[in-house]
């Protein structure tokens, strides 16, 4: 392996082209797989030609002109002896006109469109007619601006024929399928005229995918020595609560459900153990995680730990706070709140307690992670809706000492991405709602008749209501204005309701204070912005409206549909959406209105936008697959998680090599 630099033609400007597609070495090059194949070996008869796929075509030029429609262009009839194509050119001189002259024979090559004259070819490459020499496809590759395909080309050849013999067989034999890693390459790279373009166009030719099951094997191995990295240390001893836990479930208004019973007793195992508890708790929203979060926390508690709570928004982590403050302060616990945006004295009160352990259970946002909070004894780490925090950032609290962690997360993930994502965790499930909900009803409205939704609300006396605004940009100031524009609108309307409102720009008190309300009913019709969707709980509030719905992603729909549905009365959620739907917005839309299943609806989502989208950036980021897409290939991953637990235990020279082939940035952590 070589820097890019060593090939020839690539001096610094084409190294920076290069590298802005994570392109630095000879490697990079070879692992950079085509995104689609052309065929410039045989000739195509005009009659047996497919819009949207690449041809080669030869014919007579039987007519020129020069059509002045919206731009002006030039029209040239190609015809053989099945049919007829249009060439279609916008730019066009002298020496082109002269090559197509009516009667010309010509070759030429280009991607079929529908046009105004039928099938058309955009600008064609105008080729030789020379015998056909090819016995392979053309490989086309992912590029940026100012590389051309046949510079890519001359770049991979140059890599492959100095440095692909040079690359050692890392993957155990019985998974390689019969390919040596430089004959996987090879093929993928020039895959022969007979090739199956189908299946090579989807990534599962058995040379593709034994790449791609290597690389997800690298990334087993990166995860499984993290978490043993991890669990190497030692953590807080914990006993299994008894004082605190009796008098926490005596004054519960309700017994745990079966579900949340059996997750409590995996946690408290993992608790006991000696090595830190690092552990994902799924459940679908209102599913109760906070009460087994609570249950975790007497253990920690009562054994003299520190027990720090985390919550990706303000409001979710307030409602925490409140919920434990009460549960836990009775028990003679301190319990003291920590946000970004408390300053000053309230500020160095808060730290100053959590640093000296006066305080014991400590709530709060993102704020918890940073340098200038000091635990005294931190014995476990609760962090709520997961996706949302980074791998790094639930790092960076492990640092302050090995406390056990227990993630939880709203998002049903679906197994196998679990395991790639959050492939260093455990995973318990809270299958099983509380019981006595009713499922929600879900109905699609389109935004004309919006009208008649308000005339609804207006007539559901003593019923409390969402009614959410999205927008298009991702900008809270923007969301804000939006719902204060509606929130103006829905106060004049509805006299006999008092409205209230929340968005990410109140301040914390104020959104606190009108939060508050709500829960009290003295708020019956709450304007709000996304930034309710995560695990607020109102359960008297039954209906949720949710502005432009076709705009937000399923899960986030999901999220936001659970914050009703919470109490034994029917609930609504009424999704207005913008006509015309796109196909998509359909699909997202349509598969809501069927199901109330949030691991149902997170399948649908990872095929709709990908692991990417699912998760979050954070987390995509750490899992930058170069060949592999977790959607289609997840069948690969139970296998690369075995193979790489095998690898890592007898053959660690080769692990740490094919982290270095595929990870070349992440951390590394010792496995022991
Ligand atoms: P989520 O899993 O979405 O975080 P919460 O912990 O907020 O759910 O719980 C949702 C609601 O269900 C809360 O009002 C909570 O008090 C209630 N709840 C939790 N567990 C039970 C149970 N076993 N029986 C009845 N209600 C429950
Ligand atoms: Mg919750």
């Amino acid at each position: 392996m070589a820097v890019i630099q060593e090939l020839k033609g690539i001096g610094n400007s084409i190294a920076a082209l290069l590298e802005k597609l994570h392109i630095f070495t000879t490697d990079d090059l070879l692992f950079h797989l085509p995104r689609d194949y052309e065929d410039r070996s045989t000739v195509v008869a005009m009659n047996q030609i497919q819009v949207g796929r690449t041809y080669l075509l030869e014919g007579t030029v039987k007519s020129v002109d020069f059509p002045t429609g919206k731009r002006k262009s030039m029209a040239v009839l190609l015809e053989d002896e099945f049919g007829h194509v249009t060439l279609r050119f916008y730019h066009f001189y002298k020496g082109l006109i002269d090559r197509l002259a009516v009667g010309e024979h010509v070759r030429v090559f280009g991607e079929v469109r529908v046009g105004a004259r039928g099938l058309e070819l955009y600008h064609p490459e105008i080729l030789p007619i020379a015998t056909l020499s090819k016995t392979q496809l053309t490989a086309i590759y992912p590029t940026t601006e100012g590389l051309t395909q046949s510079k890519f080309r001359d770049y991979i050849e140059q890599a492959f024929n100095q440095y692909a013999h040079n690359l050692p067989e890392l993957l155990p034999k019985q998974f390689t399928n019969g390919y040596a890693l430089k004959d996987a390459l090879n093929y993928i790279h020039h895959p022969p005229l007979n090739a199956h373009m189908q299946q090579l166009l989807q990534g599962q030719h058995p040379a593709q995918q034994r790449l791609i099951f290597e690389e997800l094997v690298a990334h087993q191995i990166s995860l499984l020595s993290r978490r043993a990295y991890i669990q190497n240390m030692p953590s807080p001893r914990i006993h299994p609560s008894e004082s605190f836990l009796n008098t926490f479930l005596q004054r519960l208004s309700f017994v745990p459900t079966q579900a949340q019973q059996r997750v409590s007793k995996e946690i408290l195992n993992d608790l006991q153990q000696p090595k830190p508890m690092l552990r994902l708790v799924q459940g679908d929203v209102g599913a109760g995680k906070t009460v087994v979060a609570a249950i975790a926390a007497c253990h920690a508690l009562e054994s003299g730990w520190q027990v720090a709570i985390m919550a990706p928004t303000e409001i979710l982590a307030e409602q925490h706070y409140i919920n434990f403050k009460k549960w836990f302060e009775p028990l003679g616990i301190q319990v003291s709140w920590l946000s970004g945006k408390q300053k000053g004295k309230a500020r160095e009160v808060a730290q100053h307690a959590v640093q000296t352990g006066q305080s014991q259970l400590i709530v709060g946002t993102h704020a918890l992670f940073q340098d200038s909070v000091q635990f005294a004894k931190l014995g476990l780490v609760i962090i709520d809706e997961q996706h949302r925090f980074g791998v790094d950032q639930r790092l960076a609290l492990r640092n302050k000492g090995a406390p056990h962690q227990l993630v939880m997360t709203a998002t049903p993930i679906p197994r196998t991405l679990a395991m790639s994502a959050y492939g260093d965790l455990d995973t318990s499930t809270i299958d099983e709602l509380p019981p006595g909900r009713t499922p929600i009803q879900t109905v699609t409205i389109p935004i004309e008749r919006r009208e008649q939704v308000l005339q609804r609300i207006a007539e559901q006396q003593g019923k409390q209501a969402y009614w959410v605004c999205t927008l298009v940009e991702q900008s809270e100031t923007l969301d804000a204005q939006a719902a204060e524009a509606t929130y103006e609108e829905l106060k004049t309307r509805f006299t006999n309701l008092n409205v209230g409102l929340v968005h990410g720009k109140m301040k914390a008190d104020e959104k606190q204070t009108v939060m508050q309300a709500f829960k009290e009913n003295k708020i019956q019709l709450l304007v709000a912005t996304t930034v309710i969707e995560v695990g607020v709980d109102v359960p008297n509030a039954t209906i949720m409206v949710i502005e432009n719905a076709e705009r937000l992603g399923l899960s986030q729909l999901h999220q936001l549909r659970g914050r009703v549905g919470r109490g034994d009365q029917a609930s609504f959620c009424i999704l207005l959406y913008k006509t015309p739907l796109s196909q998509n917005g359909h699909e997202r839309l349509a598969t809501l209105k069927e199901s109330n299943d949030g691991f149902v609806i997170a399948e649908k989502d990872l095929q709709i936008r990908g692991p990417g989208e699912l998760l979050g950036t954070k987390q995509t980021g750490d899992m930058g697959f170069k060949v592999a897409k977790l959607e289609r290939d997840e069948h690969l991953l139970n296998q690369a998680h075995h193979v790489a637990q095998q690898m890592l235990k007898d053959y660690p020279h080769q692990a740490e090599a094919l982290l270095n082939r595929w990870l070349p940035q992440a951390p590394r952590y010792a496995y022991v």
